[in-house]
């Protein structure tokens, strides 16, 4: 069998490091931890995930504010309100915030609000949103489409790359297989060949592939056993009441608890983590 072309044509002899706000990157030494909710849902839920994760530490806080349901019946997203509380929990907390972007119309408010555009799953290859995520500089993280290939992703991304955006994170989240008992099946095979075939940061989201909140912690530590860059993972102050994706999301402590046991992986395979901190207060107005 032929190998697909799969090497990606921009600077290919060299691992990308991506910055996604002073002094946090993904793609060297140090693995990449972000936490948060499928939703934003309000402030006081946004700022408590910020306040008990900062301890962990995380280094990004994710949250929904454009959301792909499944039914045109189901909450959408706050919009505009919820990117407010995300710009809000950037300056109070001088953390960086993950938010995924579903249309070219919301690229412009959302980059001036956000550290990093998620194209999400089913927008994988939404190949003008792509483009137009290449004419920015905002680091992207760009998930994998539910039943795409390993060789759409590096093309997705080379959509992104050729269109004159270097800073390009990939994400496996789980591929659709015949179980349904995972929501997915999380391919670690995939994120062992993005890191041989391309030079650039390969994180991974066990919550989307696991899809129950029990499977997700070891997921997580596998995932860095693999080699993944980091890890994007779904906490909730209070999981049962989340407005989506419940069934997965972990309790604060619980993530505080997984990032913890995540270090000695870590360093067994030649990684370093953030060190534990206090937790820091809002930034006074
Ligand atoms: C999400 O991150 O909440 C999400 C919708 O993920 P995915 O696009 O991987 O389904
Ligand atoms: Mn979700």
């Amino acid at each position: 069998m032929k190998d697909a072309p799969l090497t990606l044509k921009s600077h290919p002899n060299h691992r990308t490091t991506v910055s996604i706000a002073p002094q946090v990157t993904v793609g060297g030494d140090r693995l990449l931890i972000v936490g948060g909710p499928c939703t934003v849902e309000d402030a006081p839920q946004m700022a408590q995930v910020a306040r008990q994760l900062a301890a962990a530490p995380v280094q990004a806080i994710r949250g929904g504010v454009h959301k792909p349901r499944t039914s045109p019946y189901a909450f959408q997203g706050l919009g505009s309100a919820g990117l407010e509380i995300l710009a809000d929990l950037r300056q109070q907390f001088q953390v960086p915030v993950i938010s995924e972007v579903m249309a070219i119309s919301q690229i412009a408010p959302m980059a001036a609000q956000v550290d990093v555009l998620q194209v999400g799953s089913r927008n994988m290859q939404n190949f003008d949103l792509l483009k137009a995520l290449g004419e920015t500089a905002k680091p992207v993280l760009l998930k994998r489409g539910l039943a795409a290939t390993i060789e759409e992703l590096v093309m997705a991304a080379e959509y992104i790359i050729s269109h004159g955006n270097p800073n390009v994170i990939l994400c496996e989240r789980g591929i659709r297989s015949f179980d349904g008992y995972t929501r997915n099946v999380l391919d670690l095979g995939a994120v062992v060949a993005l890191k041989q075939i391309t030079h650039l940061p390969v994180i991974v989201d066990p919550s989307h592939a696991a899809g129950k909140r029990e499977l997700v912690p070891d997921l997580a530590r596998a995932a860095i056993a693999a080699g993944a860059d980091g890890l994007i993972i779904e906490c909730h102050p209070t999981p049962d009441q989340s407005v989506s994706d419940a069934r997965q999301a972990l309790s604060l402590e619980a993530m505080v608890d997984l990032v913890h046991s995540l270090r000695p992986i870590a360093i067994a395979v030649g990684r370093s983590m953030a060190d534990p901190e206090v937790a820091p207060q809002p930034v006074a107005a």
